[in-house]
């Protein structure tokens, strides 16, 4: 079989993709290998840069995020026992809009099928060969358990972290940055309506603690945890009394529901580079992860399939040198998101052993934060999404 683009994974980098691959007019089949409600009901990421947005609605795929998405000017940042307010119009004239990751991928998928895109969800055995070639191969069983080789002009390798793109190049030919951090996040999502109009980010002398929210009865909370922490020793009203602790202010009242789901996330800053082997071509968490702190995953996952859509259309056309520039086109946006991720996590995270010293160095980083308009205005700029996606 033979399609021009062979896709891996149905996240949002894949699904994206297609859908642009789409617009441009080129062909390309999307390979999965969970199935479609699993892909939908995934718990992760809720916030969307600005350009995002933007972008979503360029390519006529923000009717249900304009109309339920939920606009936010800026974010409360709470330490030493005061909530201050950064506001991100203001300072940028910008906003970031909360809008479930699972939404997209529903917006994504529905789009794809309407449009009689090729979508194979529940294979197995999925591979790659040939990616030195200009034919490279896709093969794959399907769910009905047909063996498939579908040659192409090109591979797009967005499988995740843990997807089989990355391990294919030779080791030798990366670079790879890797840092473990030593905290987790505990997140839940809670069926009550949020407590707060935007998310607050607290430091706390227990932990940090994240209030956001999916919408406007649905919220989320993130309480830092160890690494090695088991979700069975967080029975639901350790968790509540945790969030009660960590968030709480004289005269606010948190408000608490029935938890309807709650999982443990390890924290880690990842690059590999380059982001092209052959003709095969990494997006989003393949090549990159970025601990949740800065809300950036999705969207550099948008970001790296929108170069990549431009880089396609170019090869396709026959102009080989396209896939030339690509890998560094993401890389800056890449390093610029991975710093400010690390930034903001190493700013409000307890660290574990740490001294005295540690924790009155982040009170005054976030004391110039709230205090400083320069300061306030580098983390607003980074946080709305930087360089402008649009
Ligand atoms: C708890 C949490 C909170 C987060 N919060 C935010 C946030 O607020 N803002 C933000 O921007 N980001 C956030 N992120 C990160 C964001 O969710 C990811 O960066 C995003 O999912 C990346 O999209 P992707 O398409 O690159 O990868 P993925 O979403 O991981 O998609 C990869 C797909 O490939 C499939 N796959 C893997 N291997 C194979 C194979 N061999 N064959 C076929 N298919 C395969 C997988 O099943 C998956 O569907 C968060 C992440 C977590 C875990």
């Amino acid at each position: 079989m033979r399609t021009q683009v062979g896709i891996i994974g149905a996240g949002p980098a894949g699904l994206l993709l297609s859908h642009l691959l789409t617009q441009r007019g080129i062909e390309s089949v999307l390979v999965e290998n969970r199935s479609r409600a699993y892909c939908e009901a995934r718990q992760r990421a809720g916030l969307l840069e600005d350009g995002t947005v933007k972008l979503l609605r360029e390519a006529g795929l923000a009717q249900r995020l304009d109309t339920e998405g939920l606009e936010h000017g800026g974010i409360y940042l709470q330490f030493a026992g005061e909530r201050h307010h950064l506001d991100f119009r203001e300072l940028t004239g910008r906003t970031v809009t909360i809008y479930a990751q699972t939404e997209i991928v529903k917006d994504l998928i529905a789009r794809r099928l309407a449009d009689g895109g090729a979508l194979e969800f529940e294979v197995s055995g999925t591979a790659v060969a040939g990616l030195g070639t200009a034919r490279p191969v896709l093969s794959y069983t399907t769910a009905g358990g047909d063996r498939r080789e579908l040659v192409c002009d090109a591979i797009a390798g967005c499988d995740g972290f843990h997807g089989i793109c990355r391990p294919t190049i030779p080791a030798d030919l990366l670079t790879v940055r890797d840092r473990a951090y030593p905290y987790a996040w505990l997140g839940i999502t809670a069926e009550v309506p949020p407590s707060t109009d935007e998310l607050i980010y607290n430091h706390h002398r227990e932990g940090f603690a994240l209030h956001t929210m999916r919408t406007p009865q649905v919220s989320r909370f993130y309480l830092q945890v160890r690494p090695d922490e088991r979700i069975g020793d967080w029975p639901d009203d350790r968790i509540w009394a945790a969030l009660q602790r960590r968030l709480a202010l004289p005269g606010w009242e948190l408000k608490e529901g029935p938890i309807l789901d709650k999982a443990i996330t390890p924290m880690r800053s990842f690059v590999s580079a380059p982001m092209r082997y052959g003709r095969l071509f990494l997006a989003g968490d393949a090549a990159h992860i970025v601990p949740p702190t800065g809300a950036k995953g999705l969207n550099l996952a948008v970001a790296d399939v929108t170069v990549l859509a431009n880089t396609l259309a170019r090869l396709v056309q026959g102009d080989t040198q396209a896939a030339d520039g690509y890998s560094d086109a993401c890389l800056d946006r890449v390093w610029r998101a991975t710093h400010f991720s690390w930034w903001m996590t190493s700013m409000l995270h307890t660290i574990p052993g740490g001294d005295p010293m540690d924790t009155d160095l982040q009170l005054a980083q976030l004391r110039y934060v709230t205090t400083s308009r320069a300061a306030a205005t580098s983390l607003a700029e980074n946080y709305t999404g930087y360089p402008p996606l649009r």
